[in-house]
């Protein structure tokens, strides 16, 4: 049996960057030290921002520290991303 791989939910797929910030969706919340999305059945082609839509991990065009479903793409580190203060989403 293979074993499918488990997202860690740390949200960092979630992120994109706008006027060089990166900032999170605002259908993203924290739950304890993990994330999860509030219209998850319904997120695939949500509009989070302008151009910005939600779509499938695999299709997301870069990878995240530690996920595992990197595939080689280029990797994002979101420093400023759900977990920061300063952050608006
Ligand atoms: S980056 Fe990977 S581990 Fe983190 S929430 Fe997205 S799919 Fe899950
Ligand atoms: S809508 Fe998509 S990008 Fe936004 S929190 Fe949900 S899964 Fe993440």
């Amino acid at each position: 049996m293979v074993e499918e791989p488990v997202c860690k939910r740390c949200g960092n797929c979630c992120h994109y960057v706008k006027d060089g910030r990166v900032k999170s969706c605002s259908q993203l919340v924290k739950i304890g030290k993990k994330t999860a999305c509030r219209i998850y059945r319904n997120r695939l082609g949500y509009k989070v921002d302008e151009g910005v839509h939600c779509a499938n991990r695999k299709d997301v065009p870069f990878d995240f520290p530690g996920c595992p479903y990197n595939t080689g793409k280029p990797m994002m580190e979101v420093k400023n991303g759900i977990d920061s203060p300063g952050n608006s989403g």
